[in-house]
């Protein structure tokens, strides 16, 4: 059914750039076969998923949305895709997305621009573009995308689906291509919370193989969803609803999801997270700078793309290194490259890098202080709606200001899901917003539900 959908639709959304027609046929052949013979036991055995393409799978191949790699198949499958085949789910495909998930509408991905299915001229937002749009199409019942300032929530809001990015940690890094270390988190996109809570289950858990990943107990996400709100206090975040960018159907949108809290016997504060104003700043000067080290790496020698040094002056591998990475990579990988170099640069480093670092402090200490009397925090996800496509690619500083309300959750790495919210005058699906302390994925699911 969904591999029909995706050959009728896809041609117009252009979500995935590779489709494992063949393998997800033959798998699940052997997924029935399996569940037949009580092998399996996992709920969500047999489910069809689609995966991000920064994901890598050692049965499909891997780009990230860029040429450099675009012949690339991995030897080896992220740990957090091998706990899901272990589970009996089943890979459609790889899903489109911004080039080294560096961008927020999915046009920059060298497999060309997603579109949203809602409106066709405006972008799924992104970078987990091709997750989002594809989940909107009814191409795929779940997906699996990256969230390193945004990237699963920005998209989900623009496409009317649900989007949860974890705790820092919670889930492995290994297998996941590296655009910003410290802010890096795989998570799910779903239509219900319900799938979230069964695919974070899955997802979650302690890898030996990722230093970073989170050695704690994961809870049961799908025994806590009802349990009733009766004395949750809920704070809205004061900087994020009153600020001048916030889109008045998107507000309102925020101020239903307060009053429904509240109906079901929440106590609403009002909080305030002060150095909300520096938090693109901030995530704009870490994020490239850990970019432009991880991104090194693609030097026309240890992977993918390689362009010949034939008649350059000087040194031939210079040359060869050079010319790879200036037609392997798109313009805004370039300029994060840039900028991360910049900033972690001699004579800058203290004044940009340093300065980003200790102000990503404040930010984290901002939520601790917010978590101090209230469970959750309710806001929105962006300022408007899904924008058109071509809009923000002439400006990219305008592009980065819509990651306002998203990049916070990442600096301070706790978990925050972005959920439907209805539509706006325009037919175009709004959202709103909840964060969590970190590891609090059980409540935050529960309130979302
Ligand atoms: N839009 C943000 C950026 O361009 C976030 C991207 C992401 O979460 N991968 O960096």
């Amino acid at each position: 059914y969904f591999l029909d959908r995706v050959d009728f639709l896809d041609a117009r959304v252009n979500a995935f750039v590779h489709v494992g027609r063949e393998s997800a046929l033959a798998l699940s052949d052997q997924v029935d076969q399996a569940l037949s013979s009580g092998q399996v036991a996992s709920p969500l055995a047999g489910v069809p998923v689609a995966l991000k393409d920064v994901l890598c799978t050692d049965s499909m191949p891997t780009t990230c949305g860029s040429r450099m790699l675009e012949k690339f198949q991995p030897p080896y499958t992220a740990t957090s895709v091998a706990n899901l085949l272990q589970a009996g789910l089943i890979p459609l495909g790889k899903t489109n997305m911004d080039e080294f998930a560096m961008g927020g509408s999915t046009e920059t991905s060298f497999s060309g621009a997603t579109r949203n299915p809602w409106s066709l001229e405006r972008t799924p937002g992104g970078s987990s573009g091709g997750a989002s749009a594809c989940l909107a199409a009814g191409m795929a019942p779940l997906s699996i995308g990256s969230d390193t300032g945004g990237s699963v929530r920005q998209p989900a809001a623009f496409c009317g689906v649900c989007g949860l990015k974890p705790t820092y940690g919670r889930i492995s890094r290994y297998g996941l291509v590296a655009f910003a270390s410290s802010l890096d988190q795989v998570g799910p996109l779903a239509h219900t919370v319900e799938d979230l809570a069964a695919s974070l289950q899955l997802l979650a858990g302690h890898d030996s193989r990722d230093s970073t990943s989170l050695n704690e107990a994961v809870p049961d996400y799908s025994a806590e969803l009802e349990r009733p709100l009766a004395g949750l206090r809920v704070g809205v975040i004061r900087e994020h609803l009153e600020h001048p960018s916030l889109d008045a159907e998107v507000r309102q949108a925020v101020l239903r999801g307060q009053q429904m809290l509240k109906d079901l016997g929440a106590t609403i504060l009002d909080v305030t997270l002060p150095h909300t104003e520096y938090s693109v700043p901030t995530y704009y000067l870490v994020a490239p700078s850990e970019a432009s080290g991880n991104l090194s790496r693609y030097d026309g020698v240890h992977y993918g793309f390689r362009e010949k040094a034939e008649n350059a002056e000087g040194s031939q591998l210079e040359a060869m290194i050079a010319r790879s990475r200036s037609q392997g990579f798109g313009a805004e990988v370039k300029r994060r490259i840039m900028l991360g170099t910049f900033a972690l640069s001699a004579g800058y480093y203290d004044a940009y890098y340093k300065k980003a670092l200790q102000v990503r402090r404040l930010i984290a200490d901002d939520y601790r202080q917010a978590f101090g009397s209230v469970d959750v925090l309710l806001g929105p996800v962006t300022p408007r709606p899904a924008f058109g496509l071509g809009e923000n690619m002439s400006d990219p500083v305008q592009m980065y200001l819509e990651d306002l309300f998203t990049v916070g959750a990442n600096l301070a790495g706790i978990p925050a899901i972005s959920l439907p919210a209805g539509f706006s005058e325009g037919g175009l699906p709004l959202a709103i917003q909840l964060h969590a302390p970190a590891l609090g994925e059980a409540r935050l699911l529960n309130v979302a539900y």
